[in-house]
C-alpha cells in the first residue's frame, strides 16, 4: 500500500510559515522589509497583546496596484528579483515572495494600499484585500490616499501548537521592540514609530545621521560610552559605534549587527567583537555594539535561511580580521577612557600575556602607590604615633617559641591562631588579608560586601509587609531606551511592591519617588539603570513557564542584585581595621561566602599545607 501523499495546499503553506514566522516579532520583522524595500518616508508599527491579538504598519512607501496586491499573496511572488542572476547581488531586504502568503496562512490579514503615482496624474482607486487562514474572504475598491497598511490579527489562530509557544505579551514585545530599534538604526533617515496598546515604545523622527539615530533610539547615558568606529580593510568598510570597556551589558541583546544595512545574526561577527574586547571586559559581560558591515553583496549570501538573518560571506577571514581591528582601533583612539591595561597594551602590542599581566599589575599598583602597599589601619599611614594596634594584631600573636632548628621540618604550631577568620591588614586598599587555621586568604573588599548586603536586602525584600520605603526630597528621572520600555513595563508593579515608588513621566522616562531604604547613601538613578541591565531580558522574569511566585522571587534578586552593588564599598578604598573585621565577621555569616550573586569569586585561599609545600617544609 503506497503511504507518501502530497499534502493539502493549505496545510503544506502552514508547514512552510512555521520557518518564517515564528512569533509576532517575525510578522513585524517582514513587514517593515516590506516598507523600507518600498522606499517608505515613514514607518508606523501598531501592536495589541504583544503583537499575537494585533499587528499594524503603515508606510508611505510605492504601494501597489490591485493586481500586484493579489499575486503579492502567492507564494514566491515578488517584484524584487527576476532571474537567478538577481540572487547573486542583492540589494533589497526582501528577495524569497514568501512572507505575506506565510503570514496570511496562519492569521486574519487586511491590506490597504494605492499605487502611488506622479502629482500630475489623477488619483485612482486603492485596494482592500483580506484572507483569513490563507483563503482570501474579500476583494474590494477603497479610497486610499497613500502607502499600505497591513493589519494582521489572531496571530496563529489556526495552528494551536504554535501558539502555545508564544511566551508572555511583554516578551513578545520586547522582542518586537528590539527588532523595531534595529531597523530605525539601519534606517536614520525613515521616521519609525512604534506603538504597543497605547504607550509610545519608540519615536524616532527621520534624522540625517546614524550618529543622532543612535542617539535616539538608545539615549544619552549610553551614547556618551560609545566610541565612534570607521575602518576599511580588503574591500570590508566597518562603521558605527562601539562602547568603551566601562559600559558592560549581561547579554548580546545590545549588539546591533548589519551587513550592507540588512539586520543579521552572525556568528563569525560577535566572535570578532569578542575577540577585540578579549582583555578589556570580562568573559561573561557583553559590549553594547551598533555595527555596520558594508562590502560587495556579491560576496555575500543571504540566502541561507527563511529568515534571511543568517548570512554567508566569501572571504570571511577579511570580514573578521576588518571587524576585529575597526573595534580595537575605535577603543585605542579613545584610550584615555580605557583601563591602565588597555593603555599598556597600545604602547607595545605585541608583548607575551605575561608582560601584559605584569604590566597591568605594576598600573594598579602605581595607581595605589601613594600609599604603603600593606597596612593593618588607615591611621598607619598617616598617624605618625604609628599603629596603635599593630602589635596585637593576630600575626604578630607567636606562642610557638622560636624553633631550635631555624631550617628544620617541624611544622608550626597553628593552635593559636583564630578558629574563626581574624584580619591582618589591607593589601592596596582593595583586598583584606585574613587568616584562619587553615591558611591566610586574601578577600575582595567590595564583592564581599556586595554578597553581605545582597543576602540582607533579599531577606528583607521576602519579609511579610515588604521593605519601608525612603521618599527622595528630590524626586529623579531616569530615561529609557525604546527597548527597556517593555521591561519596564512589566516590571514597574514589582518595583513598586518591593520598596519603590516609581511611575511613568511621558513615554519614555521613569520618574523615581522612593527607593527601598535599604539603598541608603546610593544613587536612586543608578541603582535603577543597574536594574534595567540585570533585567535585560524579559525571560529572566516574565517568562508563562515560570509560575507568579517565581517571577517575583526573580525581580526580588534583581533588585537585591542592583541595591547591594551600587551601595558596596569599592575597591581602592582604605578601611579602618574594625570595619574589615566586621566585613569578615558578617561575610562568614553568609550562606555563601565563597562566590557573589553574579558567579565572581570572593576570597582566594592559600592553605597552610600550600605555604608549607612551597617553603619546602613538608612533601
Ligand atoms: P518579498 O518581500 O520577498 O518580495 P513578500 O511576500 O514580503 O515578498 O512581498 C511580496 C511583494 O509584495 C513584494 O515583492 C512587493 O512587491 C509587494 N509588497 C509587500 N509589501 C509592500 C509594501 N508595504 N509596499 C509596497 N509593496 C509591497
Ligand atoms: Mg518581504
Amino acid at each position: 500500500m503506497p503511504k507518501v501523499r502530497v499534502l493539502p495546499e493549505v496545510l503544506a503553506h502552514q508547514i512552510a510559515a512555521g520557518e518564517i514566522v515564528e512569533r509576532p516579532a517575525s510578522v513585524v520583522k517582514e513587514l517593515v522589509e516590506n516598507s523600507l524595500d518600498a522606499g517608505a518616508t515613514w514607518v508606523r508599527i501598531q501592536v495589541q497583546g504583544g503583537g499575537s491579538r494585533l499587528i499594524r504598519v503603515a508606510d508611505d512607501g510605492c504601494g501597489m496596484c490591485e493586481t500586484d496586491a493579489c499575486l503579492a499573496f502567492e507564494h514566491h511572488a515578488t517584484s524584487k528579483i527576476a532571474a537567478l542572476e538577481d540572487l547573486e547581488a542583492i540589494l533589497t531586504l526582501g528577495f524569497r515572495g514568501e512572507a505575506l502568503p506565510s503570514i496570511a496562512s496562519v492569521s486574519r490579514v487586511c491590506l490597504k494600499t494605492v499605487e502611488a503615482r506622479p502629482e500630475s496624474e489623477p488619483p485612482v482607486s486603492g485596494t482592500e484585500l483580506r484572507y483569513e487562514g490563507g483563503r482570501r474572504v474579500s476583494l474590494q475598491p477603497i479610497a486610499w490616499s497613500r502607502g499600505t497598511e497591513i493589519t494582521v490579527e489572531d496571530l496563529f489562530f489556526n495552528t494551536p501548537a504554535r501558539r502555545k509557544f508564544l511566551k508572555s505579551a511583554a516578551t513578545e514585545i520586547s522582542h518586537i521592540s528590539r527588532l523595531v530599534t534595529s531597523y530605525a538604526l539601519a534606517f536614520p533617515g525613515v521616521s519609525f514609530q512604534l506603538e504597543h496598546e497605547q504607550r509610545m515604545l519608540l519615536d524616532a523622527p527621520a534624522v540625517s545621521e546614524t550618529a543622532e539615530r543612535t542617539f535616539q533610539v538608545l539615549g544619552d547615558p549610553v551614547m556618551a560610552n560609545l566610541a565612534p568606529v570607521d575602518y576599511e580593510h580588503a574591500g570590508v568598510r566597518v562603521h558605527g559605534f562601539t562602547s568603551l570597556p566601562h559600559e558592560q551589558r549581561n547579554s548580546a541583546n545590545w549588539l546591533f549587527l548589519f551587513v550592507n544595512r540588512r539586520m543579521v545574526r552572525d556568528r563569525l561577527l560577535t566572535h570578532a567583537i569578542r575577540q577585540a574586547y578579549r582583555d578589556l571586559i570580562p568573559v561573561q559581560a557583553h559590549p553594547v555594539v551598533v555595527l555596520f558591515v558594508e562590502t560587495d553583496p556579491r560576496l555575500i549570501d543571504v540566502n541561507v535561511h527563511p529568515t534571511k538573518t543568517e548570512i554567508r560571506f566569501r572571504r570571511s577571514q577579511d570580514v573578521h580580521v576588518t571587524v576585529c581591528r575597526a573595534i580595537e582601533q575605535a577603543l585605542l583612539r579613545h584610550r584615555s577612557n580605557l583601563s591602565s591595561l588597555a593603555r599598556d597594551l597600545e604602547l607595545s602590542p605585541p608583548e607575551s600575556r605575561e608582560q601584559r599581566i605584569r604590566q597591568g599589575i605594576d598600573a594598579f599598583l602605581r595607581r595605589t602607590a601613594t600609599t604603603p602597599l600593606f597596612q593593618s589601619d588607615r591611621r598607619t599611614a598617616s598617624d605618625p604615633a604609628g599603629p596603635a594596634d599593630a602589635p596585637h594584631g593576630p600575626a604578630a600573636a607567636s606562642v610557638s617559641g622560636p624553633s631550635e632548628d631555624p631550617h628544620g621540618p617541624s611544622i608550626p604550631a597553628t593552635s593559636h591562631l583564630p578558629t574563626v577568620p581574624a584580619v591582618l591588614g589591607q593589601f592596596v586598599e582593595s583586598f583584606i588579608v585574613v587568616v584562619d587555621r587553615d591558611g591566610v586568604m586574601l578577600v575582595d573588599q567590595h564583592v564581599a560586601h556586595e554578597r553581605i548586603l545582597y543576602d540582607r536586602a533579599l531577606q528583607a525584600l521576602g519579609t511579610e509587609g515588604g521593605v519601608p520605603v525612603q521618599r527622595l526630597l528630590i524626586p529623579q528621572t531616569i530615561r529609557l531606551a525604546s527597548q527597556q520600555k517593555a521591561v519596564a513595563e512589566a516590571v514597574l508593579a514589582h518595583l513598586n511592591r518591593n520598596g519603590f515608588e516609581v511611575e511613568w513621566f511621558g513615554s519614555d522616562t521613569l520618574i523615581v519617588r522612593g527607593v527601598p531604604a535599604l539603598a541608603y547613601d546610593v544613587d536612586p538613578a543608578a541603582v535603577l539603570e543597574q536594574l534595567f541591565q540585570e533585567l535585560d531580558s524579559l525571560d529572566d522574569f516574565d517568562s508563562p513557564h515560570l509560575s507568579p511566585d517565581r517571577s517575583l522571587r526573580r525581580v526580588r534578586e534583581k533588585i537585591a542584585i542592583s541595591l547591594s552593588c551600587r551601595a558596596a564599598i569599592k575597591i581602592n578604598t582604605p578601611l579602618a581595621r574594625e570595619k574589615m573585621q566586621w566585613l569578615i565577621d558578617e561575610l562568614f555569616r553568609c550562606e555563601n561566602p565563597y562566590t557573589c550573586p553574579h558567579g565572581r569569586p570572593i576570597l582566594l585561599r592559600l592553605p597552610l599545607e600550600e605555604i608549607l609545600r612551597g617553603f619546602h617544609r613538608i612533601r
